[in-house]
């Protein structure tokens, strides 16, 4: 399984895997935020209440896996798969792998919260991925959709950390051990917080938790960044990379640098198609679909050469 997978005739499962309910600092009940998550297309999620692991299994039609955002104070960290809460004197590094220990997945949450203001120990800065926490952590929020969660959109964090693992000369190569994978999510405190254009889109061989977190753990699945623009192909094959997308009236290829590398446009009306002949010397390709209004869809990089 690789992150270009998608064939048209896959299974993509939707979900939200980072909102809030009553059973912390959330304004609706865990049963509102499920039938809103039902009601907008969404077939799984993990309920991220603060330092609380939800209970895992189906309920009012949405598989719910198993997780929790651990919330101390020097950043945010959403864990799927692990039952363990974390010791209040941990540093940040002994957090993630703790729960990356316990079988856990880690994703850095909102890494621009606060980074303008004087509490930027929160905020998960580059030289806090690229250094402190480097080779630590499995993903990070290109996409956080509550206002409350700060600045909103790091994908160009996404891309300083693929440029660093995959630039030759680059300092902190060595120190990156495994891919980082993007995430988008509501991080909603309530219902109306939760829209069925943000969150990631997976695929997978059945809706199951087992098969779901094989498929996120392989960085099978792209993010919606607020869009309409949904990918219906993503396909490496020899040295062609192609791309499908509906709602899309743009589609980028980028690699190293956050750079285009190629580009198809349409109208927006017909599914839209990219084939992209992979010269080697990209470092990493991602792809972007990008709807009218100019939100994307990302997919999650892959590294080339
Ligand atoms: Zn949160």
């Amino acid at each position: 399984m690789n992150p270009f997978s998608l064939t048209p005739d896959a299974s993509t499962y939707k979900g939200d895997v980072h909102f809030h309910t009553t059973d912390s600092d959330g304004r609706d009940t865990p049963d509102a935020m499920l039938d809103r998550l039902s009601a907008c297309g969404f077939d799984f999620c993990c309920i991220a209440d603060h330092d609380q692991v939800c209970v895992p299994g189906e309920r009012r039609g949405v598989l719910v896996l198993q997780g929790q955002e651990a919330s101390a104070g020097t950043g945010h960290i959403v864990v799927l798969a692990s039952s363990l809460v974390r010791e209040p004197g941990w540093t940040t590094v002994e957090q993630l792998d703790a729960f990356g220990a316990s079988g856990g997945m880690t994703i850095l949450s909102h890494p621009k919260i606060r980074e303008f203001t004087s509490s930027r120990e929160v905020s998960y800065g580059p030289t806090r991925l690229l250094e402190e926490l480097a080779g630590h952590y499995d993903g990070i929020e290109v996409y956080t959709h509550n206002v409350g969660s700060g600045l909103r959109l790091a994908i160009d964090r996404l891309d300083m950390l693929w440029s660093a693992a995959a630039l030759p000369w680059g300092a902190h190569a060595e120190r990156t051990s495994g891919p980082v994978w993007a995430f988008a999510s509501s991080d909603a405190h309530d219902t109306d917080h939760i829209d069925e254009g943000v969150g990631i889109m997976v695929w997978s061989e059945g809706l199951s938790e087992s098969e779901l977190l094989k498929a996120i753990r392989a960085g099978a699945f792209y993010v919606l960044a607020s869009t309409k623009a949904r990918f219906s192909e993503l396909l490496i094959a020899g040295r062609t990379l192609s791309a499908t997308a509906s709602e899309a009236v743009v589609i980028r290829v980028i690699g190293v640098g956050g750079n285009a590398v190629s580009a198809v446009a349409g109208d927006g009306k017909a599914p839209l198609r990219l084939a992209y002949t992979i010269r080697g010397d990209e470092g990493y390709l991602r792809v972007e679909a990008v709807d009218v209004n100019g939100q994307c869809a990302y997919s999650n990089p892959i590294m080339v050469g």
